[in-house]
């Protein structure tokens, strides 16, 4: 059993802090103020009540488990921990000003790692005196029901500190892959295009909102790009685009959508706001058919596009190929893992699309990931 200090109680703090205790490990969450800590324990207790209520678990259970965590405004009581995971706002210098203050309180002991989403853990690391216990482990929301974690190590993490945070979070039942420092890790990085590419198809009038996600949902997803959008916000959807095409210096493979910024600037912005692509309560409307063969030409061009990043994830060493696909159906629940899927469409199906979108288009986010040639030239596969 480990003693784990959890920063922040917010939707992910305390997410992990039970996903911890529910592990067996003795957990303490630090959060500014008394408040924010008696909502996330309220609101932990009734997640368990009603788990209590539908049988799924005894009160005794859920009484051992509430009991292994405690809450704390005082970042001095995570001084003995084993492991820190913050989960406080996702800005910078807070982020970095935590860490500093733990690194002296814990006398180096404690090993460090961070939540965020969209920045690097070596930018996090500056200044701390040992950068090498600092890596990521980024959870998905909400973190008791998503099953991966991306174990993220900077140019500056200790290697047996990124084993030691991939069997932590193994050993709590999680799916833990490895990626590299580097924007958007493997979830928030391959997924661009399952948005961008539905984006750009309706711009350009190639398909209606509702065909498109017909169409993705005929190939398996369980949401099309625009519903999926508006659960999510499009104030949110839009910043993680954004941050991910700044941090690869403005590639036009991520340019993000002015469709997209366009309902952000008019308020739209998706189930929270009332309307997005859909008005919400949506009303009962008579489900689309798209005929099969166009649903498969919209649903191939959003496909060959997400494949086409995976393919680049590898090529550039970001992760495994096992990784990238593990990441893809366990993180964003895809039906299939990408590099899969193409060695399913055929390497060279989904090659030739792609240089005809590019050769169309002239447009450099169409340009296919140099492995995709060099596997065709070779009569090769991702997984073969
Ligand atoms: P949140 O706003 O729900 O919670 C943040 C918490 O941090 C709040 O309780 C706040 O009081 C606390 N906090 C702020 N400054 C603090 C400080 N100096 N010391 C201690 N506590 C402080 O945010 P969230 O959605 O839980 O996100 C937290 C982190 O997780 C961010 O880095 C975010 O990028 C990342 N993340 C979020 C999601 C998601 O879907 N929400 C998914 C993965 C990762």
């Amino acid at each position: 059993m480990k003693q784990i200090g959890i920063a922040g109680a917010g939707a992910m703090g305390s997410g992990i802090a039970q996903v911890a205790a529910q592990a067996g490990e003795q957990v303490i969450v630090y959060d500014l103020g008394e408040e924010m800590l008696h909502r996330a324990e309220q609101q932990m207790k009734a997640g368990f009540e009603a788990r209590v209520q539908k049988q799924k678990m005894t009160s005794s259970e859920a009484e051992a488990i509430l009991s292994r965590i405690r809450y704390t405004t005082r970042l001095q009581d995570l001084a003995e921990v084993d492991w820190m995971i913050e989960a406080v706002v996702e800005k910078l210098e807070v982020k970095k000003a935590i860490f500093s203050e733990m690194e002296a309180l814990s006398r180096g002991n404690a090993l460090l790692a961070s939540n965020t989403s969209s920045l690097s853990i070596a930018a996090i690391g500056q200044g701390l005196n040992r950068p090498e216990q600092l890596i990521g482990l980024h959870f998905f929301n909400p973190a008791p029901v998503m099953p991966l974690v991306e174990v993220v190590a900077s140019l500056r993490s200790d290697t047996q500190v990124v084993q030691s945070g991939w069997d932590l979070v193994n050993g709590w039942g999680k799916t833990a892959v490895r990626v590299q420092d580097t924007p958007g890790f493997i979830v928030n990085r391959l997924a661009r295009p399952f948005y961008a590419e539905a984006l750009k198809m309706l711009e350009e009038g190639f398909a209606e909102i509702d065909e498109i996600d017909a169409a993705m949902r005929s190939r398996g997803f369980r949401m099309g790009p625009f519903e999926l959008m508006d659960l999510i916000g499009h104030d949110v959807n839009y910043a993680v685009s954004v941050a991910v095409w700044e941090q690869f210096y403005c590639d036009p493979r991520f340019r993000p959508s002015m469709v997209q910024k366009r309902m952000v600037e008019s308020g739209l912005l998706g189930r929270k706001s009332g309307k997005g692509f859909y008005p919400y309560p949506r009303p009962e409307s008579p489900a689309v058919s798209v005929d099969a063969e166009r649903a498969q030409r919209i649903s191939n061009r959003i496909l060959v596009m997400l494949i086409n990043e995976a393919a680049d994830a590898l090529f550039r060493q970001v992760a495994s190929a096992t990784d990238l696909d593990l990441a893809m159906t366990q993180g964003v629940n895809y039906p299939k893992g990408l590099l899969a899927w193409a060695d399913e469409m055929g390497i060279e199906t989904v090659l030739q699309s792609l240089e005809n979108l590019h050769h169309y288009f002239g447009d450099d986010r169409y340009r296919p990931c140099p492995l995709l040639r060099e596997l065709h030239a070779h009569g090769k596969t991702f997984h073969g």
